[in-house]
């Protein structure tokens, strides 16, 4: 399966657009972007040695990151924002501004 941007952002508000509820405010949004950021916190510590509270499973990092991604792509949507467009416009910046930043690897 391969989904481009417009896809997954498509598929979102035809499922938001079922319900009269529709998109979130943006500060509830925003909200719920900070929770979604919590639950990978919270996968990564346990993977990296934090012991799950009794009951509590580690989580699933794959499921939480589109979680957060889900919250994300609301959140353009909700304001009319190309995330594809977005994206290419943060990897010219990134590509550029950064093109000397790290250290490349041999060729
Ligand atoms: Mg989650």
């Amino acid at each position: 399966m391969s989904l481009t941007f417009e896809d997954v952002q498509a598929q979102v508000d035809r499922y938001i657009s079922q319900f009269k509820e529709g998109y979130f405010p943006p500060l509830l949004m925003l909200a719920r972007l900070t929770e979604e950021v919590g639950e990978v916190a919270r996968v990564l510590a346990h993977q990296n040695g934090k012991t799950p509270k009794p009951g509590e499973d580690v989580g699933d990092l794959e499921l939480e990151l589109a979680d957060l991604l889900f919250v994300m792509v609301c959140m353009a949507n909700e304001r009319g924002l190309s995330l594809e467009q977005g994206f290419t416009r943060m990897m010219h910046k990134i590509e550029t501004r950064d093109a000397d930043r790290w250290t490349k690897k041999d060729a």
